[in-house]
């Protein structure tokens, strides 16, 4: 593959509203930054309330005739819109690392991910197939059928600006509703070249809409009566904050939050599959996944004898500005990220952590204003400590020694985060005691990050989701649909007379 054209558009980053890009009735701004240099490479206008009230009034006025679309006139514009998705994948993908920093060849999986989610969207009209059962009582018949809740929105992090948004917009469009995206603030292009893309595809003006902003559009959401759903992935307060304000707002809300994800290690597992499950589960995306590994839990005497291979890959992690295609680790996307994960590194050593690699301090020659901070390995880290406890969201990998494989399933239930969980093992009887046991919502067996495929539906389990269903798979469809059931009877000509007892089945 020949060197990617990096993104370098300068102008500012604004709505799309009605089908039009549009900067807007706020004033507010923000900058946004290419992390691997530092500089500020364009700015991100922020919605006002009038904003909000226009997307959703763009969007309440599209619903209707966009509902009335067959299903599989809906799928046909989401299928050109794939194909678009396809050609302009590498676009979007610099787009990404320019405003995310992650590596490149990364960028493009996240696309592809993303891609994936609509090639299962572009399947509605199956997935749509109600229920009928003939005969239910003499002469009725009863069936179920999903019809669309009307506006939903989406609230999405920075660690994905395309694949996140691609878990709910291409299942809320192809049951039928109107979308508004509130991507993050951080890294805002890639949802307005999504609209774009959507536009030349076919789908009509207010269909899909995009308002950036920060927590004023999102308050504004979230009080808006026309919104009848949210859908939410970013960190666990903020979820916590829009599952209980969307409920008390009576909408529907699925919020997926943070994680602290741990991989077990037992003395049976092959070592160097783990060593390079760890490092690339640690450190890829800089640790910015939240199905990235954070804890390592070693088992046994494999503490020993896997932490100088650990230690010696940690160290020669090749960190570069993720256009560079050999590149491992890119920078993280703030500095403020920076400060909090290298204060993480400080509290570790000051509870008494061993710091076996020290990611502080890392240099890039020509990026030196860049965001950049190295891998970081602690060994000794016990469940009472800050690093343990919570998410750093960063490249800082955390062992844990474990005496035996109950110890070891012990520590990952007694967490308070249960997104994603795996275990390396060649014991079978193991590996199955663990996916049963673990109270997580997502086990990788010897696979170290399991996000589940479009058709199976992603979600944690305690306060890394609030609300009842996955985002994406048949999960998703049922959150983007309400079910409604009808009961039919074609009356003989001769009248029965009235019935005044409870019917039952006859
Ligand atoms: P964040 O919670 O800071 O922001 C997420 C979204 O919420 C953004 O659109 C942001 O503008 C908005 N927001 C921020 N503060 C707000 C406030 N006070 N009120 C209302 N809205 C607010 O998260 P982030 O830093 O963008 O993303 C990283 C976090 O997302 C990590 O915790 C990571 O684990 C989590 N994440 C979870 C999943 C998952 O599937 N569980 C997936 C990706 C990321």
């Amino acid at each position: 593959m020949g060197a990617p054209e990096p993104f370098t558009a300068t102008a500012d980053v604004g709505h799309y509203i009605a089908g039009e890009f549009t900067p807007g009735a706020g004033t507010r701004r923000q900058p946004v930054f290419n992390p691997a240099t530092g500089s500020v490479a364009r700015q991100v206008l922020l919605a006002s309330e009038a904003d909000v009230a226009a997307a959703v009034a763009a969007a309440t006025k599209a619903f209707p005739t966009w509902a009335d679309f067959a299903p599989i006139r809906r799928a046909r514009v989401l299928q050109k819109f794939l194909d678009l998705l396809n050609q302009h994948r590498d676009t979007i993908a610099a787009m990404i690392t320019g405003e995310h920093g992650k590596v490149f060849t990364d960028a493009q999986g996240e696309v592809t991910r993303g891609i994936e989610i609509l090639e299962f969207a572009c399947g509605v009209p199956q997935l749509l197939k109600g229920d009928y059962t003939e005969q239910v009582s003499t002469g009725i018949d009863n069936w179920t059928m999903r019809q669309p809740l009307g506006v939903v929105a989406g609230i999405t992090p920075f660690n994905f600006p395309c694949m996140v948004p691609c878990w709910m917009f291409p299942l809320a469009l192809a049951c039928g509703n109107a979308f508004i995206l509130k991507p993050s603030e951080r890294d805002p292009s890639a949802s307005l070249f999504m609209a774009e893309l959507l536009k030349q595809a076919g789908l009509p003006d207010g269909v899909f809409n995009v308002v950036q902003g920060d927590k004023v559009a999102v308050d504004a959401l979230l009080a808006h009566t026309d919104v009848k759903a949210l859908s939410f992935v970013g960190s666990t307060p903020i979820a916590q904050y829009i599952y209980e304000t969307g409920a008390r707002n009576g909408k529907r809300v699925q919020a997926l939050g943070g994680a602290k994800n741990h991989m077990v290690v037992m003395p049976d597992a092959d070592l160097d599959q783990a060593v390079d499950a760890l490092i690339g589960s640690a450190y890829g995306s800089a640790g910015e996944r939240c199905m990235a590994i954070s804890v390592a839990v070693l088992v046994g005497d494999v503490g020993d004898k896997i932490m100088p291979k650990l230690a010696e890959r940690a160290k020669t992690l090749k960190i570069k500005n993720g256009m560079a295609l050999d590149a491992e680790l890119g920078p993280v996307i703030t500095q403020q990220a920076k400060d909090r994960i290298e204060g993480y590194i400080e509290q570790g050593v000051k509870e008494g952590a061993k710091l076996v690699v020290d990611g502080r301090g890392t240099a890039i020659a020509g990026h030196e204003g860049g965001f950049f901070t190295g891998g970081t390995l602690f060994d000794h880290v016990t469940p009472s400590m800050r690093i343990y406890k919570e998410e750093i969201f960063g490249p800082v990998l955390s062992c844990v020694r474990a005496h035996d494989f109950a110890e070891a399933l012990q520590l990952v239930n007694d967490h308070e985060f249960g997104n994603g969980v795996a275990c390396f093992t060649r014991d079978g009887n193991v590996a199955r005691e663990f996916a049963r046991r673990v109270q997580v919502g997502m086990v990788g067996i010897n696979v170290p990050i399991p996000v589940p495929m479009a058709w199976h539906g992603f979600g944690g389990w305690k306060k890394s989701l609030f609300g009842d269903m996955h985002a994406y798979g048949e999960e998703g469809v049922r959150f983007y649909t309400k079910q409604k059931s009808v009961m039919q009877r074609w009356p003989e000509s001769t009248p029965k007379g009235a019935e005044f007892t409870m019917p039952v089945s006859k």
